[in-house]
């Protein structure tokens, strides 16, 4: 079996759960990933949650900003969650002015879009292309894609606190995933089985 190295970005967020849900994939081995030269070994990176302002100053002093946008660029594939997602858009909005974007998702995300009222939640949502039924979805702080790209595919939507039309919250863009919310945090790996499967015909491609 192939063995597909999947890289955890690991300078700060919930890094131990995405690394235990990309382990549960067959033929994929997970390792964390804080300098350039543990980057030019993985075949693909997930991004986690946590607070993208503080990943993006980090992302900086560990000289990992440029390499990661340059394979991003490249084609390797990347999850973000949450604030994963938010470092993957090429805008945000209600950013900090000096927040760096890594870009590969052509999407606008508005940070903490939910709002102070519905700070954290969780729903059942039905994702395309993940069968099995509804994913467990937790938000924290979470943002919601508000314009997205001809290229991006829309794969589930919440609707705001006030209801109205869905956000996109779970998005594709070729070898690009990202989700709104955690499903690091669920026990449910289905998430990641569908990015381990993009990151294992990426490498079967290239070889
Ligand atoms: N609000 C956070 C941010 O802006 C994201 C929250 C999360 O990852 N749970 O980065």
């Amino acid at each position: 079996m192939i063995v597909v190295v999947i890289g955890v970005l690991a300078l700060q967020g919930d890094v131990r759960e995405h690394l235990a849900a990309v382990d549960a994939c067959p033929g994929v081995r997970a390792v964390p990933v804080r300098r350039p030269a543990e980057l030019a070994a993985v075949d693909a990176m997930v991004l986690p949650g946590g607070e993208s302002t503080t990943m993006s100053r980090l992302l900086v002093t560990f000289e990992l900003l440029e390499p990661l946008r340059a394979r991003i660029a490249a084609g390797m594939p990347a999850y973000g969650s949450c604030a994963g997602m938010i470092l993957l858009a090429t805008e945000v909005l209600d950013g900090r002015p000096d927040q760096q974007q890594l870009g590969g998702l052509d999407v606008v995300v508005r940070r903490n879009a939910f709002g102070r009222q519905v700070d954290s939640f969780e729903t059942d949502l039905a994702i395309a292309g993940i069968d099995g039924g509804p994913v467990r979805a937790v938000f924290i702080r979470a943002p919601w894609v508000e314009k997205t790209g001809a290229e991006v595919e829309i794969l589930a939507g919440v609707a705001g606190p006030g209801g109205g039309a869905p956000h996109p919250v779970a998005v594709r863009q070729g070898a690009v995933l990202a989700t709104a919310f955690h499903p690091e945090l669920t026990g449910d790996t289905r998430v990641h089985a569908l990015f381990c499967e993009m990151a294992r015909e990426a490498v079967a491609a290239r070889r």
